[in-house]
């Protein structure tokens, strides 16, 4: 029988990697322990996201206005994790002049190779998968004549992005892999593109840098199989502890699961649902939206 693989996308691979016991409750447990309330600052990234991929995904050309994007944004605005009213209108405001802005000198007639695409790619061990926001395709850089794909990953959250954070990041790497073995083309491009402050965080990835980014999801995906093996044995409650144990770190305090975990609570203080507004979250760049 061939081995069956463990299948993952990247951020269950770094929850994993985060915290046993966040893992647990998150992909294991059922019915899933209740999370905390919604975080306004993840309101705000699922929205923009949202808008974005209407925008180069779904709308024709004729479609891409000004007008149509503030209409778009007040239509599709929710309140959930805001503190009151107020400020979730603030924020729409707010999210919609980052958007604009965004926006301003795109080409209304551009069409981005995919929108939201699917991706994927097996290796000896894992299946690894994911979703991307954007991807580019453009005229290759070699001279060739050709064409080269690139990485579109849209960011919202507070803190500036750099090129080590674009090279760094475990899921453009991967979505490099799976762009390039589902799309038949050339990709080594990831670009961050962090809305808040209008600018781009680039790198260039060469067969080196793939083949670390692999090898690190292929042991992470190694480890999280082997828990979930044991998992699947039935663990008794104290079994089920020592083989998920809580993993306390400055994480805790944005974690979903902080208000059932004493350990979590004591490391940091639980945030309100809109504190990630103004401030910087620690949580990695690729579990964040
Ligand atoms: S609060 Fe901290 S230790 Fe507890 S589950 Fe969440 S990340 Fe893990």
């Amino acid at each position: 029988m061939p081995k069956r693989l463990f299948t993952a996308t990247p951020t269950k691979l770094l929850n994993f990697a985060d915290c046993k016991r966040k893992y647990r409750y998150t992909y294991l447990e059922s019915p899933r322990p209740p999370k905390g309330p919604p975080w306004a600052h993840n309101t705000v990234g699922a929205i923009v996201h949202e808008v974005l991929a209407d925008f180069f995904g779904r709308w024709p050309a004729a479609r891409r206005t000004p007008d149509e994007v503030v209409a778009k944004m007040r239509s599709s605005w929710r309140s959930e994790g805001f503190r009151d009213e107020r400020q979730s209108l603030d924020w729409r405001e707010r999210s919609t002049e980052m958007v604009l802005g965004y926006l301003r000198d795109s080409d209304p007639y551009y069409e981005p190779r995919g929108v939201e695409r699917t991706v994927g790619f097996t290796t000896e061990r894992a299946s690894l998968r994911g979703r991307i926001d954007r991807i580019d395709e453009r005229p290759a850089r070699d001279g060739s004549g050709g064409t080269e794909l690139a990485i579109v990953d849209y960011k919202t959250g507070r803190r500036p992005l750099t090129a080590t954070d674009a090279r760094s990041s475990l899921a453009m790497a991967l979505y490099v892999l799976g762009a390039r073995r589902v799309l038949h083309r050339p990709c080594t491009r990831v670009e961050l593109h962090h809305l808040p402050t209008n600018t781009v965080a680039a790198a260039d990835h060469d067969d080196e840098s793939l083949a670390r980014h692999q090898k690190r999801a292929e042991s992470m995906a190694d480890d999280a199989a082997a828990a979930e093996a044991r998992w699947a044995e039935g663990l008794t409650p104290a079994e089920a502890d020592a083989a998920f144990p809580p993993e306390p770190s400055a994480l805790c305090g944005w974690c979903d699961f902080a208000k059932i975990c004493p350990q979590g609570r004591r490391e940091a203080p639980t945030r309100e649902p809109w504190a990630g507004l103004d401030e910087p979250s620690p949580v990695p760049l690729d579990e964040a939206g």
